[in-house]
Order: C-alpha cells, then structure tokens, then sequence
C-alpha cells in the first residue's frame, strides 16, 4: 500500500472546488509515453496550471500500468526542476471498469479514480459506484462516475449512440454513491471522428462539418439539480483543424475529423464543469508533427528527430487549452 501523499500527488477534491468557484476547468490529459508526459508537465508547469494525468485501459495495457505510475512520481519531481515550487498534480484512472482495477490503482499511489459503470443498469452503476467510493475514501482518494452513455471510441470504450444524463436522476446517484465528481454525457463523444456528416451541417465556404452544439439545456439542469458539485466532461478534444491538415497533406488521411469547438468548452468550463477531458487532440499534434518530418527528411531514422517536435507541438497543444480554452493557468503558483 503506497499513498499518493507520499508520491507529492493530490486529490481533486481542492481542485475542483477552487475550480468551481474560479469559474474555469482542469485539464484532465492522457498519456501512454514519455514524450506526451514530458510535455504535459511543461506546459502545465510553464503556465502555474494544476493537472491531471490520465492513464487508460489502452495505456495501462500499452506502456504498463507500473511503469506509468512511476512515470508519474518522476513527473513531479520534474515540475519541481522546471521551477514548479508546489505542483499540483493528480494520478488518475481513467474508465476503471471493475472494482479490483480501482482498489488495485488505489492501493498503488493513484490519488484518484474512475469508475465507469454508465453501461450497467442504474441500480447496478450505483452499487458498483458505492463500493468504490466506499473503499477509496479511506485513502481520501477522490472518485469520478458516471451517468449517460457517451458515443464514440476511446480505446476499449465505444458506444455507438449517445443517452444524454437524465436531470431527474442525479441528485440521487450523487447522494447514494457518495462520489466525488460525476461526468455527464451532453453531446461530447470520444475520438477524433466525434460525428458523422449527417450529424453536422457543412460550411459552405470553407466546407467543413460543422457540428452539432453541446446540450447545455441538460448540464443547466443537472447543475440546477446539484448545486455547485463538481461535472467532467469527457471527449471534449476540438480536432483541431491545422492537425487535421497537416497530417493528410503529409501522406495521412483522416477525411472529416470533427471535435467540439473550442468556443463550447470555453463556456462549459466556467459553470460547474470543472474537468475537461483531452486526449485526442494530442494524438492529432503527435501524428502530424512525426509526418511531417518524416516526409521532409526520408532519411531520418533518429527516433528523438520526430519525437522531439512531436513532443514540442503537443507542449503548444496543451499550452493553448490551459491558457486560452480551461482558463487554469495561474491557479497553482
Ligand atoms: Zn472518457
């Protein structure tokens, strides 16, 4: 049994309040490789932001679940190196889907944890939610859940139609399962093809998919309901267009990627929302960066010579969602 206290880790129980209040979010950023943790600590430590790191089901079975964790640890001790006085970063399991995988992480230094059991009946996402936080919160390690079905794929998890939270239920699914925070589904969906063209209109100068607005009709309400608790977003990357771009005019082909327009999490990000999920976003920056030097310099083999930028752009990524989309910058001097 190792704390997170022990690892300088923290929970999002402070984080969420400040963030509430503030009237901005935190981010919440994947990461599977040295590379994309290296430039989230950067970027959050260049702009006094607090940070959680996400580890996946995908991740943990694609880089190892100890060894991300020691990633982790290390990642603080970086941030104190970049001349981050007093990081504030949080470990957390992103999509547990069993009670054992959450006691597991909790036992081993994560200071907070996911779990999804949005695709069981209710009474069952309860009951699974309960024991969870039940055993977590010995630890003081925080709890997410989640309400409503989100659409899209995220490594193993893929729905392929969306059921917004229902209002009338949350204030109930708060009180019973004790959890912490609660994502919601309001039109967010994971991955980098969030709708299909049918879904979207298209711009008729620049062609493009314009997407469908998010249901802020139903986070009103859940937040009418739940009065200052804190909402996550997840799937909330915006597949920016200049990636998109680049990487299909170096060879790739991602023909109408389409995310959620940065302008909707901006406004999302100052009500109760107060954890936006970012993952796909920085798998765009990372592709494109890797293709386009590799398409200049086809002799290249030096792994550091395309990671190396990768790494940069996904620093700038996650610079500009901090600065210019969350609005946390500053919030952990
Ligand atoms: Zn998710």
């Amino acid at each position: 049994m190792v704390s997170f206290k022990e690892l300088g880790l923290v929970n999002t129980r402070e984080m969420f309040a400040k963030a509430i209040k503030g009237g901005y979010a935190i981010p919440a950023f994947n990461f599977n490789n040295m590379e994309q943790l290296q430039a989230i600590i950067k970027a959050s430590a260049e702009t006094k932001s607090p940070v959680i790191l996400q580890v996946s089901k995908g991740a943990r079975n694609y880089a190892n679940q100890t060894l991300l964790r020691y990633m982790a640890q290390g990642a603080v001790e970086y941030a104190k190196e970049l001349g981050w006085e007093h990081p504030q970063i949080c470990l957390h399991l992103d999509h547990g889907d069993s009670f054992e995988l959450c006691k597991s992480c909790v036992d081993f230094g994560f200071s907070s944890v996911m779990i999804d059991a949005s695709s069981l009946p209710y009474e069952e996402n309860i009951a699974l939610t309960k024991k969870v936080v039940d055993y977590a919160h010995q630890f003081d390690v925080t709890v997410e859940a989640e309400l409503g079905v989100l659409a899209g794929v995220e490594d193993e998890v893929a729905s392929e139609v969306s059921h917004y939270t229902k209002p009338e239920e949350v204030v109930d699914f708060a009180t019973r399962t004790g959890c912490d925070s609660l994502a919601i589904s309001i039109g967010t969906s994971h991955g980098a093809y969030k709708f299909t063209p049918e879904q979207c209109t298209r711009d008729p100068k620049t062609g493009r998919l314009v997407p469908p607005p998010l249901a802020f009709d139903v986070l009103d309400a859940v937040m009418e309901q739940l009065p200052g608790f804190p909402i996550v977003l997840h799937g909330s990357s915006s597949v920016p267009q200049e990636y998109v771009d680049m990487i299909n005019k170096y060879g790739g082909k991602l023909p109408d990627a389409v995310g959620i327009p940065e302008e909707q999490l901006r406004k999302a990000a100052k009500s109760a929302v107060c954890k936006i999920n970012i993952d796909s976003d920085s798998r765009l920056a990372f592709t494109a960066a890797v293709r386009k030097v590799l398409a200049e310099k086809p002799g290249e083999f030096d792994p550091r010579k395309y990671c190396g930028p990768a790494r940069d752009l996904m620093t700038e990524l996650y610079k500009h969602k901090i600065i210019n989309v969350l609005g946390s910058d500053g919030k952990a001097e």
